[in-house]
């Protein structure tokens, strides 16, 4: 077993609708160094194919006690590890 810890185990749920990416999760996402000079979002070893995917996920955060884009929830300083179809999150206050 790895010893991450974790509070929550948070179910990823996939949508039709593709939902844009807000400003404030891209600023996130540009500082965790996940966007190209671009503008273009590209995280090491996650295909083009599976970019797409996680855009249209979400999750019902039960921090912030709300709907979350799963990119959003992905830089999240709770953000343990994605398993199977779940969030793993530390579940701390924000
Ligand atoms: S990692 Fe962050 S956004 Fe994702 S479920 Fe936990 S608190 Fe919510």
């Amino acid at each position: 077993m790895d010893d991450l810890e974790f509070k929550f185990e948070v179910e990823i749920i996939q949508s039709e609708e593709r939902k844009r990416i807000d400003k404030e999760v891209k600023k996130h996402l540009a500082a965790a160094g996940l966007v190209d000079p671009s503008g273009k979002l590209k995280i090491k070893g996650v295909s083009p194919k599976m970019l797409k995917r996680m855009k249209q996920e979400h999750v019902e955060c039960p921090v912030m006690d709300r709907n979350v884009q799963f990119l959003q929830c992905f830089v999240c300083a709770n953000f343990q590890s994605r398993v199977n179809g779940r969030v793993l999150c530390k579940g701390d206050p924000l």
